[in-house]
């Protein structure tokens, strides 16, 4: 249609907007594959497994032994701004749950084959929503949410998708990242079928050698760090452990990975007199602090944050890290104490 075509002003459909959603809360499989565990977490749950084929875009199936859902609630779960989480402003400013926004399972199933199953630990049996329709169903107690082909609907979203092998490179990513966050919790992955990555639930030490591999379990300090409401726990590698990329640093504010300049900046500083500029430090650092001091509403996708006072949370971190790499210096890098 020409641009000189006017239309009159008309309030969009519910599944178009949720589908103009879903091309910034799901731009890819690993998208959906976040949402979807966030929700397992927030649902408490202990145990999750992660089943893809083919990238994800196939098929994301993902089973949890959460709180589960009561049946009257499920077209509520799958509907536009719905939540459970949050009911008002000021549960928005201080939200401790992964997730809030009540966007991505509308999100989701605008754009997929979508069916949800879910049982309540009083329930005699699981129910399933599949097109709106809910019905009964059997089920372990917990949720299974299975997204299949992705993008079916909205083509020219499915074009920019990579081959199945970079899809699951990304989608295993974000797996590994909750479950470094979350020693906790048993999880599971699996990719056609065979099963890639198994966590039983263990120590941080242990999750974070598991995942992070040897060389950083070899060469890493712990660190836990408080100060006022400010703490920072978690281990930093060695510059031994550092890599030519920036692809092992794990950095969560009260349990979600974030990828924020302030923060990288405030721990490469701390590295500053132990590292070549051209290496990369490895660590896994989480944050913990009141929620009314960090803003998480900033982006769909809530990998970027905002804090209320900056420039403390950037000394506070630039601090335990430095203090914590100063302490073996004597012995790590070989400069004796004068
Ligand atoms: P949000 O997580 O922001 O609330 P979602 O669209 O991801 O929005 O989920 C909507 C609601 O569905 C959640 O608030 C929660 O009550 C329910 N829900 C979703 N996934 C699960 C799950 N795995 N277990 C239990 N409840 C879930
Ligand atoms: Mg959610």
């Amino acid at each position: 249609q020409s641009h000189s075509q006017i239309r009159p002003i008309q309030a969009l459909p519910d599944n178009l907007i949720s589908q103009i959603a879903a091309g910034e809360v799901v731009e890819r499989p690993s998208a959906v594959v976040k949402e979807l565990l966030e929700n397992a977490l927030d649902a408490g749950a202990t145990q999750i497994t992660v089943r893809l084929d083919q990238g994800g875009v196939k098929r994301i199936a993902i089973t949890d032994n959460g709180r589960g859902i009561a049946p009257e609630q499920l077209p509520l779960a799958v509907a536009r701004h719905a939540t459970s989480k949050i009911a008002s402003l000021t549960d928005l400013e201080n939200v401790a749950t992964l997730g809030f926004r009540g966007e991505a399972l509308a999100s989701i199933a605008s754009v997929s084959q979508f069916m949800m199953s879910s049982r309540t630990a009083d329930a005699e049996h699981a129910f399933q929503i599949e097109n709106g329709v809910v019905s009964p169903t059997s089920g372990a107690p917990g949720t299974t949410v299975d997204v299949q082909e992705l993008y079916y609907n909205t083509p020219a979203r499915r074009k920019f998708l990579k081959t199945d092998q970079t899809e699951f490179g990304h989608c295993a990513d974000v797996v590994r990242r909750l479950a470094l966050a979350r020693p906790d919790v048993t999880f599971t992955l699996t990719h056609n079928g065979k099963t890639v990555d198994h966590w039983n639930i263990a120590s941080m030490d242990k999750r974070s050698a598991h995942i992070m591999g040897a060389e950083f379990a070899e060469a890493r300090l712990a660190i836990d760090h408080s100060a006022g409401p400010l703490r920072l726990h978690g281990f930093a590698g060695l510059p031994t452990a550092s890599k030519a990329r920036a692809d092992a640093q794990f950095f969560y504010v009260n349990g979600r990975f974030v990828r924020d300049k302030l923060l990288t900046h405030a721990v490469r500083a701390a590295y500053q007199d132990v590292l070549h500029g051209d290496r990369y430090p490895s660590y896994v650092l989480a944050l913990q602090l009141d929620p009314s001091l960090v803003d998480v509403n900033v982006h769909p996708s809530k990998i970027e944050v905002r804090f209320r006072d900056g420039r403390a949370v950037h000394q506070f971190v630039f601090h335990a890290v430095q203090a914590a790499l100063s302490h073996t210096s004597a012995t790590a890098f070989g400069t004796a104490p004068a």
